[in-house]
């Protein structure tokens, strides 16, 4: 049994100054973390009891379906350049040189490590599948590091790689994954929900996201309470009602009108005496490319549109051209569409007929345009918009995409009900890799038939730090907040009210014995300080159950204290075990 007296908790009134999100402010008032530098913490003996804890829910898990490696974390440039992520990364990625000038790096994911092996020791159909898995220190150089253990540089993950012969054997290492995440996430106690993500900068096709709901999170999720539809915003769709097209004018062909000094898509809708759903929005951004080798920028432009009243979603768009892209500044704008903002459209430039292959200037256009008529966009011209637009005839677009953001209230694509948005952290990512670094970097095994196939890969990854952190911003209040017992640092503190006491103390003492041989784990407070002190502590650092040791002794009961909900209970001190065992093994 600990004894509070003995051990260091260093416990604070105040938060620190930049603390903004729950999480933050409790783990360093409660004690748990200490910064070291930007992004970077140090966990002290509650916080490392807790994490290790969470790290011990994860290996047991993880070691029903996969082999524990433990991998470097200092990588040689090669295996990132075999991959072609060495400049794919850019300033996320740590870089380092050794003592002779070789460039190193510190990894931030473990794909080329993994494939390494892979490549060097698979041989065979026979061999399949692989799941192999670690639990180690990853490092990013993340640009704003903030909100305590949820934006950092240096954190740990469970980071798991599987290896099969083809599409339908990953689809059952990705089941395994699925399934074993949700019995992680439930035994360390989340209220979670599994969303359908983008894959972002790892490659691939399928991927889901565990995400915990919470003001804190810097994701937003889209979740429909109909059905169990849910999705990260970044791939979210909906369905949309639908829209009445205008009448053609004239002749039909595009009409030119005169707008004078009306810019806004609201200014011309009202102005036409139209719907914004009438209308076309012109964003005119700029595409950039780093070359690896030069170092130098590559710019295209990128013309996007949408429907007047629809949002741009960056990330499906970054997803699409692959680069990352701002809005066109004023010089730009008028070198392409030889007209000022506020006017343009999409006639009378030649677009790119295909995304990668021409270079000319790239016309996307939201799919919720696609098959609409009669449409009004700027004319390129100062004061004039063009009605009469029809995509397709009028124009033609490089490509079709889904590129606008879902807003709340807008139907489920499945059961139409209204879905809603929430901010969420992520605490688990799930990944079809598919075969893009088994094959750029080599990896072949023999099939069946003695033919050489490339095996493909799934990713899965879990943060811990992330875990402890959804589930402080999952139980707080503003005294502090508690955990769930599988992952608290103590399940119950004992608190006798006064250790001056004697009687009090003994039996403080004798409880906390009996709970520690049934296999609970416990925590004295013996410190010598005011009841008020030490229920305060209690309250902050954490841990769900306390059992106050009081006057009440001399009756034979002590008052247990649920901390999330402050119920409390007059439990017999001859039946504290039982009772413990009832509230907190029954479940498991
Ligand atoms: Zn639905």
């Amino acid at each position: 049994m600990h004894r509070w007296s003995e051990l260091f908790i260093p416990t604070l009134r105040e938060a620190p100054a930049d603390a903004e999100v729950a999480s933050h402010k409790f783990l360093v008032r409660a004690g748990y973390i200490r910064q070291l530098a930007a992004g970077i913490y140090s966990f002290l003996f509650l916080g490392n009891r807790s994490f290790n804890k969470i790290v011990a829910i994860v290996r047991q898990e993880m070691d029903k379906i996969g082999q524990e490696f433990f991998l470097p974390v200092l990588h040689p440039r090669e295996i990132w350049e075999a991959s072609g992520r060495w400049s794919l990364m850019g300033e996320n990625l740590f870089r380092l040189k050794d003592r002779k000038g070789a460039d190193m790096c510190l990894g931030m994911t473990e794909e080329e490590v993994m494939t390494e092996i892979a490549r060097k020791e698979l041989r065979s159909y026979k061999q399949l599948p692989q799941i192999w898995y670690q639990i180690a220190t990853k490092f990013r150089d993340e640009p704003r590091p903030k909100a305590g253990l949820l934006r950092v540089r240096q954190f740990m993950m469970k980071d798991a790689y599987s290896f099969d012969i083809d599409a339908a054997a990953l689809d059952v290492s990705y089941k395994k994954h699925y399934d074993t995440y949700c019995r992680i996430f439930d035994r360390c106690g989340l209220k979670y929900m599994v969303v359908e993500a983008d894959s972002g900068a790892m490659g691939g096709k399928e991927s889901h996201e565990f995400m915990v709901r919470t003001p804190a999170g810097e994701d937003q999720i889209v979740s429909c309470d109909g059905c169990n539809y849910a999705a990260n915003l970044e791939k979210a769709t909906s369905k949309l009602e639908g829209v009445e097209d205008l009448r053609p004018e004239g002749d039909g062909k595009p009409l030119e009108v005169h707008t004078p000094g009306q810019k806004t898509i609201e200014d011309v809708a009202r102005f036409l005496g139209v719907s914004p759903k009438n209308k076309i929005k012109t964003l005119a951004l700029m595409g950039e490319e780093k070359d690896g080798k030069t170092g130098k920028t590559k710019l295209r432009a990128i013309v996007v549109l949408t429907r007047g009243d629809h949002q741009l979603n960056e990330a499906k768009l970054n997803g699409m051209v692959a680069q990352a892209t701002r809005p066109m500044d004023e010089g730009e704008i008028k070198a392409l569409f030889k007209s000022p903002a506020g006017y343009l459209g999409p006639i009378g430039i030649e677009w790119a007929k295909d995304l990668k292959k021409d270079a000319l200037p790239v016309l996307l256009v939201d799919k919720a345009l696609e098959g609409r008529s009669n449409l009004i966009a700027g004319a390129n011209k100062e004061d004039y918009h063009l009605k009469n637009l029809t995509p397709g005839k009028d124009f033609h677009p490089t490509a079709y995409a889904d590129l606008r953001a879902v807003t709340a209230g807008e139907g489920c694509r499945n059961c139409g009900n209204a879905l809603r948005i929430d901010t969420a952290v992520e605490i688990g990512h799930i990944f079809k890799l598919g075969d893009r670094y088994t094959e750029k970097m080599g990896a072949r095994v023999l099939d069946k038939n003695g033919k050489e196939v490339t095996p493909i890969m799934g990713s899965y990854g879990i943060g811990i730090e992330r875990i402890l952190t959804a589930a402080v911003e999952q139980g707080n209040d503003e005294n502090g907040f508690w955990l769930p017992p599988s992952i608290a640092p103590f399940e119950i503190v004992v608190s006798p009210t006064n250790v001056k006491d004697e009687s009090l103390l003994s039996v403080a003492q004798d409880i906390g014995q009996r709970l520690g041989a049934a296999g609970f784990d416990v925590i004295l407070d013996d410190r010598d300080e005011r009841p008020g002190v030490k229920f305060k502590d209690a309250d902050l650092v954490g841990i769900p159950f306390r059992i106050t040791v009081g006057k009440k002794v001399t009756e034979g009961t002590v008052e247990v204290v649920l901390r999330s909900t402050r119920e409390v209970h007059d439990v017999t001190i001859a039946s504290i075990v039982e009772y413990f065992q009832g509230a907190l093994r029954a479940k498991a």
